[in-house]
């Protein structure tokens, strides 16, 4: 586990290039400046964790691209103390960014292996997220809802009704939505009923599996 010079010059980089493709915000910029995300990866793949890729983690998934984490962290528009709900934990790389940003995190995810993992890493990187959780991601946490906000980084096929529900009034959630290719799509919740619906273009995720049991 070992964060050097070298790994925090290429984190500077990286963050230009997100600058370039246009990340704005902040604190987010500031978080990928700070986060050892070669750590977060296989060692075979520590010499270009600092490229702009999305790369395998363990259970056939993978480590999102900066870019999209930088892009999904800005759409969520985090404040600090704001409770955040992650969907697909993977790696622990947006948790963590989630976890700079200030918030409250709660993250669940399906995979036992990747669960175990990353809880345990994540711990002795010394981050911590408030609740990080084994469990069917569609159903979203109730025991802890209502959300200021709502993150899915795998592709959901549909929007999941427990999603929306969990969010608190002027909540956002933001989930790419679509079966080969998805649109990143943001619903702010407008009222008890009402959703305000935004869309930014093109992403490619691995799939939000529904649950195996
Ligand atoms: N945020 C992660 C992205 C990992 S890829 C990172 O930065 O590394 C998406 C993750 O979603 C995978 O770990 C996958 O196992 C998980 N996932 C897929 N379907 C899920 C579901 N229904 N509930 C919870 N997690 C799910």
């Amino acid at each position: 586990m070992k964060d050097t010079i070298r790994h925090a010059g290429k984190r500077k980089h990286l963050v230009d290039v997100l600058i370039e493709k246009g990340i704005k915000n902040k604190g987010v910029l500031l978080a990928i400046e700070k986060i050892p995300r070669h750590l977060f990866m296989d060692s075979s793949f520590e010499d270009h964790a600092y490229q702009d890729k999305a790369f395998p983690i363990a259970a056939d998934q993978t480590i999102s691209q900066p870019y999209t984490v930088a892009f999904q962290s800005e759409l969520l528009d985090v404040k600090r103390g704001d409770k955040v709900l992650e969907i697909g934990t993977g790696s622990g790389y947006q948790t963590a960014v989630l976890c700079e940003l200030g918030a409250k995190v709660y993250s669940i995810e399906r995979q036992k292996e990747l669960f175990k993992r990353t809880k345990l890493f994540l711990s002795k990187l010394g981050y911590r997220p408030k609740h990080l959780s084994f469990g069917d991601g569609y159903k979203g946490l109730t025991e802890h809802a209502p959300y200021n906000s709502i993150i899915v980084t795998a592709g959901a096929p549909y929007v999941p009704k427990p999603l929306l529900s969990q969010l608190q009034i002027n909540g956002r959630l933001v989930i790419p939505v679509g079966e080969d290719v998805q649109i990143m799509t943001l619903f702010i919740r407008k009222s008890e009923t009402q959703f305000e619906k935004h869309e930014f273009g093109e992403f490619r995720f691995v799939p939000l599996l529904e649950n195996k049991n």
